[in-house]
This record gives structure tokens, C-alpha cells and sequence, in this order.
């Protein structure tokens, strides 16, 4: 049986590359780069060459460039710092119901500090309403956070004219890029963003080490405080093979990035085309072409995502589902009823994300694979049944 993985947005497999990069920092070049010593001096050097790497796929300067260890921690630094730096001249956030649990938390966290939040809703297709997005700034506006491309949906947010909607204004724009740093070109500069999250497991690098993106002159206080590492900016021993990795990994994700998309998008619209084809009562959640070129998110009725996860696992296809049940809650995904989906059909939703080097007859195999699974499991469902049998009638 095939194992085909296709669940790269909840992590990706290394590049060999990164890996071999990182190799040296763990057994040979060890020392600390915050040492003085002449061994200091190879991985103090290695570690200014990922800055240079991961700035140079952003078009930003290394000295914008801060490693954290993730993605959460980015977005936890961005939220927390960036408000509390600027509670003097306002207390309230903008953020989107359909953010991670990243941003989500954090905001709610800063909600409990007497900070108020508005969510902004997006449309159908999971884009940010901009204009209810403008009507939500106020005075006291201080920070606005709006992820680059979702997680589960894929679809990629209009960051260049959120920014240019805050020019000016004195509010710091946060963007979650976890999901496209990597994936689809990012220009700081045209997106207009003071602050850019970024993970190095989502684009071939290793987990446990992201960045932090912090436009020239913004003082960002830390977060994590202790050592003066990052220029004091992060406190704690420089990860170094895991920073060396993820620079690797970024500057190979980010050359011919049009050429590599063009192929993902041919393999993931191929898929979404035989999906939609093939099986009816199927949709496809997320914008059709605003998307990220790795996701196709489809919800199925009268079927159950968990069961259906489990179905495809036993064919040897591994996806996700986009409901909480990992954490213990039933609630479908916040996602799917953020776009309008009623609870029902959020349930019965899969989460595709393809890997850089999928290929055509895994998207067929995929394809035959959810098309067996969603025919079995209707016709064990009476609720199906009852469904034809109405249809049929009328
Ligand atoms: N933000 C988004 C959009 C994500 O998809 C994820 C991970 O799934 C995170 C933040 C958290 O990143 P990390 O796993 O590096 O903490």
C-alpha cells in the first residue's frame, strides 16, 4: 500500500539539504555563538548567513530578521509586545475570526489585560471583509494582525492593501505568514507589514525554531527576557543547527518559487476538479484561485471528517480534519463557520495539503481514494438514504 502523505501544512518533511547544513552544529561546530572564544566564531558566522538567507527571501534587511522558537512564540511576541508598547495611546486590537489559535489565544489573553478585540469576519471564500475592516478602526486602534493565508483553507488575505489601508495611521500591522513564508513570494515592503511570523517545520526546515520579522525602527520590547541575545531582543542560547536549517530551507523554498507553484497548482487542481467531479454533494471551502498552490479544503455531506480521516488512513492517505476534537471539544472548526458553513457540513470536512515533491498519480490515487470512502460511508448513512429516497420523489 502507498503512504502518501498529504498533510504538509501541519508539518513538512526536511529538506536533505537543511538537514546536512545542520549537521556540523551539533557534533563538531558546537560552541556557543555568544561566547568570545575562537570556536564561537564558525557558528556565529552561520547563523548571520540564515539572517542574511531568510531576509533576503522577504526583501528585508537581516537586522529585521529575530529567530524565535516558532511560530506560536512569533505570534505571541507580536501580539503581546506590540500592545503592550503601545497601551499609552490605546487599548484596542483588530484581529480575524478566522486566525490561529496563535493569534486567537494571545487575544484573548490580552483581552483578560484590559485590552478589547475586535474580530472582523471574512466572506464565503475565507477572504477579510476590508471594508469591515476599515469601519472596525477607531482612535484607539494600536495593532492589527491579519494572517497572510489561512491554515486550513488556504486562502491567501489582501495584506499589501490592509497596509496600505493602515499607512500612516500610527497602527502597528502584524501578519501571520506561518502558512506562505516559503510557499508564495512575500515582499515586506509591498506588503506594508511592521511585523511577519514565520516557522521553520512548514517549509522544510526543522521544528522548534521560527523568526520574527520586526520593521527597521519599530522597538519591539522582548518578550522573552533573560540573556541579550538577538540584540536583546530574545533572551535565550542561539539554536543554532535549527536556525541553520531553517535559512537552508528558506532560500531552497524560495528559488523558482513560480516555476515549483505552477506545478503545485496543477497537481492541486487536479484533484479539486476530479473531487468535485466525481463526488457529489462536495464543495471546496476557501477561495478557488486566492489559495495557497499546496491546499484544497473540502467538506462532504452526510459524512463525518474523523471517520473519514481514519478511512483514508487505512488506504494508506494521510490528511486532516479541520474540527477542535484533538482538543477535546466538538466543536467543528472555527474556520468552516467562520466562512458561513453550517455546523453539519463543517463536520464532514478534510483538510488536503500537498507536499512539494506529490506527483500526479498520488493526486489520482487520492482522488479514487476519497471517492471510495465517501461512496461506502453514504451508504451506511440513513441519513443519505432518506436524502435520495426525497430527491427521487421530487
Ligand atoms: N500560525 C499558523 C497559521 C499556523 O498554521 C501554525 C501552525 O500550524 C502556527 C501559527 C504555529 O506555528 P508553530 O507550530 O511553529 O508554533
Amino acid at each position: 500500500m502507498p503512504q502518501i502523505y498529504l498533510d504538509n501544512a501541519a508539518t513538512s518533511r526536511m529538506k536533505e539539504e537543511a538537514l546536512d547544513a545542520m549537521m556540523p552544529y551539533f557534533i563538531e561546530e558546537y560552541a556557543n555563538p555568544s561566547s568570545i572564544h575562537a570556536m564561537s566564531r564558525s557558528p556565529r558566522a552561520a547563523v548571520k548567513k540564515a539572517r542574511a538567507q531568510i531576509a533576503e527571501c522577504l526583501n528585508a534587511e537581516p537586522s529585521e530578521i529575530f529567530f524565535t522558537s516558532g511560530g506560536t512564540e512569533s505570534d505571541n511576541w507580536a501580539l503581546v509586545s506590540g500592545a503592550e508598547m503601545s497601551e499609552k495611546r490605546g487599548k484596542h486590537i483588530i484581529i480575524t475570526t478566522i486566525e490561529h489559535h496563535a493569534i486567537l489565544e494571545t487575544a484573548k489573553y490580552l483581552e483578560k489585560r484590559g485590552f478589547e478585540v475586535t474580530r472582523v469576519n471574512v466572506d464565503s471564500e475565507g477572504i477579510v471583509k476590508l471594508d469591515e475592516l476599515e469601519k472596525a478602526i477607531r482612535p484607539d486602534t494600536v495593532l492589527v494582525s491579519v494572517m497572510t493565508a489561512n491554515n486550513e483553507i488556504g486562502s491567501i488575505q489582501p495584506i499589501a492593501e490592509i497596509g496600505r489601508m493602515l499607512k500612516g495611521r500610527g497602527i502597528l500591522f502584524h501578519t501571520d505568514a506561518v502558512q506562505a513564508f516559503g510557499h508564495i513570494p512575500l515582499d515586506v515592503k509591498e506588503l506594508g507589514v511592521d511585523m511577519l511570523s514565520a516557522s521553520g517545520h512548514k517549509f522544510g526546515g526543522p521544528k522548534g525554531v521560527g523568526f520574527l520579522y520586526v520593521r527597521k525602527g519599530l522597538r519591539l520590547p522582548p518578550f522573552m527576557h533573560g540573556g541579550e541575545q538577538e540584540e536583546g531582543r530574545r533572551a535565550g542560547t542561539t539554536n543554532v543547527p535549527g536556525i541553520v536549517g531553517m535559512g537552508v530551507a528558506a532560500e531552497i523554498s524560495c528559488e523558482d518559487m513560480e516555476a515549483k507553484n505552477d506545478r503545485m497548482v496543477k497537481l492541486r487542481d487536479h484533484l479539486i476538479e476530479r473531487v468535485l467531479g466525481e463526488i457529489p454533494y462536495s464543495r471546496l471551502n476557501g477561495h478557488r484561485t486566492r489559495r495557497l498552490p499546496s491546499n484544497a479544503d473540502f467538506s462532504f455531506q452526510f459524512i463525518e471528517g474523523e471517520s473519514m480521516l481514519m478511512s483514508l488512513g487505512m488506504k494508506g492517505v494521510y490528511v486532516s480534519t479541520g474540527s477542535a476534537c484533538a482538543s477535546g471539544s466538538l466543536d467543528p472548526s472555527h474556520v468552516l463557520l467562520g466562512i458561513g458553513l453550517p455546523h453539519e457540513i463543517a463536520h464532514g470536512s478534510i483538510r488536503v495539503s500537498i507536499p512539494e515533491d506529490a506527483t500526479m498519480e498520488q493526486m489520482d490515487y487520492a482522488a479514487d481514494a476519497l471517492k471510495t470512502t465517501v461512496e461506502t460511508m453514504r451508504s451506511l448513512s440513513p441519513l443519505y438514504d432518506d436524502f435520495v429516497k426525497k430527491q427521487k420523489v421530487m
